[in-house]
């Protein structure tokens, strides 16, 4: 047998024969969130780098400054005409506190909070808590930190964010990319948000009281790189994924999961010594959970010359069938499209653009790049149990662990040797490709257009 696709079946025999995928992310997902300027982000630092060490593979730890934020307490009631009621609420990431004050404001439903919905009720957004739920806007789906962006631009006091799936969870999430945002936010679950709207079809007026204290340190953070080294070692593919998660949760699916296939993955490669066609760095990024804040440090701060690839697993394991998004570069596309036989499976192939993941900061340098995921079966739970408590390991099987870890690690197989890699896209093809898919006005709303 042809001693390349005999490694390659050795390796996904191994991933089938054993529990070690489960297992690793079981470790993650005990240690803590890893959320950032937490303890358990340095256990998980810990833990890789102790996880190579023991394998022999060499291990760089990247450091880098940001903008640390630590929860703290959050109070949140409404005031009806006969009683108070508390309801329980968490602040969302980087908002900033209410200096030790109660603010009391009026609350109204800002709905889905799109520009359209917002526009509509321009008159009674200034000055206000406006509730907007995290489901599909009028216009479709949107990210959160573009919802908090509307909302600001509007004029509300506090944004109060309802999940708008059930089972009394909050959702979480940052509200601004490596900065303080400028209005307190909080979540609600569902239910609440329920609650207070027919309080208000009730009463028309309603009053909320909100109390938030959170810190806002300047913290470092670190990413763990580690190399299988190619048989052509001036082109690199990097592969990708955040082993942070957020501080209410284990963060299983997001995204202790992938990193613990990556780990398994070169785990593997070193131990049946497969040699790939192009070098492969692997990266477990910090911070991603702040808005993409340490891959965009990364990416920015140092040579990627010799990088032609990048393959980033956010969400990788969870949900079958796998998403593999083409980030709006046809070439790329076309060229994924044609590895489908080797893939075990047929997975959901797009050319959609993600700028919400470790991805994007190697799309703005031109780096042909796409990003891994399981596809919820229904698009409308958004996130679903993603950026809430619930988000724990339980969740996750043990089959779906290992066919996932199988299908990245064929795709990383296929995609690193490729004959020719899709070609460096220039600077008017990245902002052609963005405005074509009508992301410009919301990119700069979040901070995310480099360009002029
Ligand atoms: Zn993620």
């Amino acid at each position: 047998m042809n001693e390349e696709v005999d490694l390659k079946e050795r390796i996904l025999g191994k991933i089938f024969s054993k529990d070690s995928i489960f297992e690793t992310i079981k470790d993650l997902c005990l240690m803590g969130s890893r959320f950032s300027g937490t303890e358990s982000e340095k256990i998980a630092q810990e833990y890789m780098n102790k996880y190579l060490k023991d394998i022999g593979i060499p291990v760089i730890n990247y450091d880098f400054e940001y903008q640390g934020w630590i929860r703290g307490e959050c109070k949140f009631s409404i005031v009806s005409k006969t009683k108070e009621y508390s309801f329980p609420a968490i602040s969302l990431v980087l908002a900033p506190s209410t200096n030790g004050e109660t603010i009391e404001t009026n609350i109204i439903d800002g709905f889905g909070g799109s520009e359209t919905e917002l526009k509509r009720i321009k008159n009674s957004t200034p000055g206000k808590a406006v509730m907007i739920h995290s489901g599909d806007t009028e216009e479709g789906w949107l990210h959160r930190r573009i919802k908090y962006a509307n909302a600001y631009e509007y004029g509300a006091k506090v944004f109060v964010f309802a999940n708008h799936n059930p089972g009394q969870l909050f959702p979480t999430g940052s509200v601004r990319s490596n900065r303080i945002g400028e209005i307190p936010a909080i979540g609600i679950s569902k239910e609440s948000y329920e609650h207070i709207k027919e309080i208000l079809r009730k009463e028309d007026v309603l009053t909320c009281k909100i109390f938030v204290s959170n810190e806002i340190p300047k913290l470092t953070s670190k990413h763990i790189i580690w190399e299988i080294p190619g048989k052509n070692k001036d082109e690199v593919i990097v592969i990708g994924g955040h082993y942070d998660g957020h501080d209410i949760a284990q963060g299983a699916t997001d995204n202790a999961a992938s990193i613990a296939a990556i780990l398994e993955i070169s785990r593997l490669m070193k131990e049946v010594n497969y040699i790939p066609e192009r070098t492969l760095r692997f990266v477990a990024f910090g911070v991603e959970e702040f808005g993409v804040v340490g891959s965009t440090i990364y990416v920015n701060d140092s040579d990627v010359a010799d990088i032609v690839g990048m393959i980033n697993l956010d969400g990788l394991i969870g949900h079958i069938p796998k998403h593999i998004t083409c980030s709006g570069i046809e070439e790329l596309l076309v060229k994924v499209k044609e590895l489908k036989n080797e893939l075990l499976y047929d997975p959901k192939i797009t050319n959609n653009i993600i700028s919400a993941s470790d991805n994007y900061p190697y799309f703005l340098k031109g780096i042909p790049n796409v990003c891994i995921f399981g596809e919820k079966p229904d698009p409308r739970v958004g996130r679903g149990y993603g950026h809430t408590s619930a988000d724990t390991f339980d969740k996750i099987s043990r089959l779906d662990a290992k066919i996932s870890t199988a299908f990245a690690f064929v795709f990383i197989d296929a995609f690193s040797k490729m004959k020719e890699m899709p070609k460096r896209l220039k600077e008017a093809e990245i902002i052609k490709i963005l405005q074509d898919a009508k992301l410009e006005d919301n990119l700069r709303l979040l901070e995310k257009w480099p360009f002029k």
